[in-house]
């Protein structure tokens, strides 16, 4: 099968066209993804009507060149899949039209694929790992932990009661007067700082289960640099180091116990391969992978992380999910919603169709 994707949940548009080869090999024929990061820098966030209108206009073109990259004519696509949820209803919409679009004209079969499902299976599609296997969900918006049992079965342990960590890494950027994306520039600081200047809480680490909050973790940043500004006058760049490094050595410790907290319960599904496996954007600091990499030694367990360019929003990964998927649902129709919305964990056969 050839199905060619759509993903327009958050500030990226992007299409790709993904085949699985009768003996189950999986490729990735192309996959186009356009960042709308600079029309919305001078905001300080995504405006969702500007990140809305750019998707509309800018989806035909995107697909057009997946299918170029591709050499395949849309004669040959079996099926289009489209983030049908969750995310930012505007762009959610848009792809949602295309798809429709694409799919009513030249009788395509449709998918609605919930985009966290995407980066939960995006393991499978680079690596070859068997179900059930642990993954780390860990994004600018998301952070979980799931048992992946199958395409369309996914079991939630726990995760943050408040902000992802990315969009921790982001705020503390912005109070430390670095560059966005936070997480990049605050882990580049973080290298030349020291231990032990400042120390940080480890929130819900005295709880028990897998949940996790970062945003107490960015109150204690602020006011930490309120203190310095008020000593210093300013915030010096040794302590400005000094504080990254804490604040990214705090998210690491918090993630490592409660990844070992994950395992645990995992491991009692006594799958014959374990693996842990990690995807979002925040999988890409190094520290926070070499941390899960020891925990998953420290359980016997292997670590699976993608990579980057799959681990961040993109296309291929929700036709992979429909390829995935389809010998376990049906095909979509037009009643297809946009779902701003959507649970991972209540994902069942019965609802992974028209989303209602
Ligand atoms: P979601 O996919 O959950 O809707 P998103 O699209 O915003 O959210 P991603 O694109 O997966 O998330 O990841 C972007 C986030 O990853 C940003 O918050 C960014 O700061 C963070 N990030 C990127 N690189 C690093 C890094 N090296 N260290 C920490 N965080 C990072
Ligand atoms: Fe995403």
């Amino acid at each position: 099968v050839i199905v060619l994707g759509l993903e327009s949940s958050c500030d990226d548009t992007a299409a790709a066209v993904v085949r699985r080869d009768p003996t189950g090999q999986t490729e990735i024929l192309s996959s186009i993804v356009r960042t709308q990061t600079s029309l919305h820098a001078d905001f300080g966030g995504v405006v969702p009507e500007i990140a809305a209108r750019a998707h509309a206009e800018i989806l035909d073109h995107c697909v057009e060149e997946a299918l170029t990259q591709a050499k395949t004519p849309l004669s040959l696509i079996d099926g289009i899949a489209v983030t049908s949820g969750p995310g930012l209803i505007g762009g959610v919409v848009s792809g949602v039209m295309c798809a429709k679009g694409l799919s009513a004209a030249l009788g395509i079969p449709l998918y609605g694929v919930n985009h966290l499902a995407g980066h939960a299976l995006t393991p499978r599609l680079t690596d070859d790992i068997p179900y059930p296997y642990l993954m780390l969900l860990v994004s600018g918006g998301h952070c979980q932990f799931l048992i992946a049992h199958g395409p369309d079965a996914f079991e939630r342990l726990g995760g943050t009661i408040d902000d992802a960590p990315g969009e921790a890494f982001d705020k503390v950027a912005r109070l430390v007067g670095l560059p966005q994306p936070g997480g990049p520039s605050v882990e580049s600081a973080a290298q030349a700082g020291r231990d032990g200047t400042f120390t940080l809480p480890r929130p819900l680490l005295d709880r028990a289960g897998c949940d996790m909050s970062f945003s107490g973790l960015k109150t204690a940043v602020l006011r930490t640099r309120d203190r310095i500004v008020a000593e210093h006058g300013g915030l010096p760049s040794q302590l400005r180091a000094d504080l990254c490094a804490e604040f990214q050595a705090a998210v690491v410790d918090v993630l490592a116990e409660k990844t070992r907290r994950a395992l645990s319960v995992y491991l009692q599904a006594a799958p014959a391969r374990a693996t842990l496996c990690v995807a979002g954007g925040v999988a890409a600091n190094t520290a926070i992978r070499s941390a899960l990499e020891n925990v998953s030694a420290e359980f016997d367990a292997s670590f699976v992380a993608p990579p980057l360019s799959l681990c961040t929003d993109n296309a291929a990964m929700i036709a992979f999910a429909a390829i995935e998927q389809m010998p376990h649902r049906r095909a979509d129709d037009l009643t297809l919603t946009a779902r701003p919305r959507w649970p991972l964990d209540k994902t069942s056969p019965a609802m992974l169709g028209s989303g209602k």
